[in-house]
């Protein structure tokens, strides 16, 4: 069912199963000045710039989705803060912001640019971001995104910070890898004020190494954690997928991303688009719908909105994510950086 028409506040976006969409993921870029492993693949083909969209059409996008009752609008890729004009496109959009027809604009970053940043973003409005780390450790952090400036991350995080905007953390638990920092990470944030989510694996695209060596189920990690902290289930929400605990000693909080243990999907209220305007009604499904074709067809946003209205129509239940022996092979053939986290 899609109901369009005008409710109390607006226009709104009511998938089948009675979830209003009120979030959006905009992939900006699928570019990305890191080559974290178990993201992509070292030798990555990017999509040529004439199937981008521009920041225009970026932003009349993210407004027709405003207009349709998005009340959270997060800018992810790839990375969103190497794609040039980033600013300009944030501060545009962020006169969706001053009218209060959007709650939040966030970000999904890797930290590497916002030391220069920072106090720019914040300027325009910018009060949340996502940064993540996966290590603390220079030489793990370097293996890990192989492309990546450890320092650069970490003064980023102190810039960000300095600039009053309010950090969360994302680590993805790797097996092996990084298992053995979670004490250490949850330090590091709380000291700071800093929310942790640590996020499961999940297999979307073809990458060097295996993803079922690196996959740790999330519900072995709180067992873990439940040793050295006092957890208590906390009703925390911050409009994403994360369930959150709060842990007695620091006082401050860890969010569990866990698509694969607990399927979240019953409560799902976002979407996704690319950065070439393709709308994924669900991260781990196929199904997809081309906004770029109705957005350069005309001036006017009606064929736009009837695509999205459509698109909305069809949204699935939910994701049908699988890691096993059997089933060794990414589930979703698009990398992450493609779809956005
Ligand atoms: N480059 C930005 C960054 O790293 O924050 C934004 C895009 S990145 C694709 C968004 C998030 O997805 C990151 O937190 C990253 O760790 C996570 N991610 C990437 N591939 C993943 C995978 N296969 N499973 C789980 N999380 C993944
Ligand atoms: Fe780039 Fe983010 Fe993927 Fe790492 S996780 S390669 S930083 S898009």
């Amino acid at each position: 069912m899609t109901f369009d028409g005008e409710t109390q506040n607006g226009p709104s976006l009511i998938d089948p199963f009675g979830r209003q969409i009120n979030y959006l993921r905009v992939s900006v870029t699928d570019r990305c000045d890191f080559r974290c492993f178990y993201c992509m693949a070292e030798d990555m083909h990017f999509l040529p710039k004439k199937d981008i969209l521009s920041l225009e059409e970026l932003d009349r996008l993210c407004s027709a989705f405003v207009h349709q009752g998005v009340r959270r609008l997060r800018l992810t890729g790839g990375e969103p803060l190497v794609r040039k004009g980033i600013l300009t496109l944030i501060s545009s959009l962020s006169r969706h912001i001053e009218t209060g027809a959007l709650e939040e604009l966030t970000l999904t970053t890797n930290g590497s640019q916002l030391k220069r940043m920072a106090d720019d973003l914040a300027n325009l409005g910018v009060k949340r971001i996502n940064v993540s780390l996966d290590s603390l450790k220079e030489d793990r952090f370097n293996a890990i995104t192989r492309w990546g400036k450890f320092s650069l991350v970490m003064d980023g995080i102190e810039a960000a910070l300095a600039a009053g905007i309010k950090l969360k953390l994302n680590m993805v638990a790797l097996n092996g890898v990084n298992d053995d920092e979670f004490d250490d990470m949850i330090r590091y944030c709380h000291e700071r004020d800093m929310d942790l989510t640590i996020i499961e694996t999940m297999p979307l695209g073809e990458i060097d190494h295996d993803r079922l060596d690196l996959y740790l189920p999330l519900d072995q990690v709180k067992r873990q954690l439940s040793q050295s902290w006092t957890l208590s289930p906390s009703r925390h929400k911050t409009g994403g997928p994360a369930t959150y605990m709060s842990v007695a000693e620091t006082g401050g909080r860890i969010g569990f991303i866990t698509p694969l243990t607990h399927n979240f999907c019953e409560s799902c209220n976002r979407v996704r688009v690319t950065c070439t305007g393709t709308l994924y009604m669900c991260l781990g499904q196929e199904d997809a719908v081309d906004l770029r074709a109705p957005l350069r067809a005309s001036e006017s946003d009606d064929l736009l909105l009837q695509e999205i209205c459509g698109a909305i129509a069809r949204k699935p239940l939910g994701h049908d994510f699988i890691i096993d022996r059997e089933h060794n092979r990414p589930s979703i053939g698009r990398h992450m950086s493609v779809t956005g986290g």
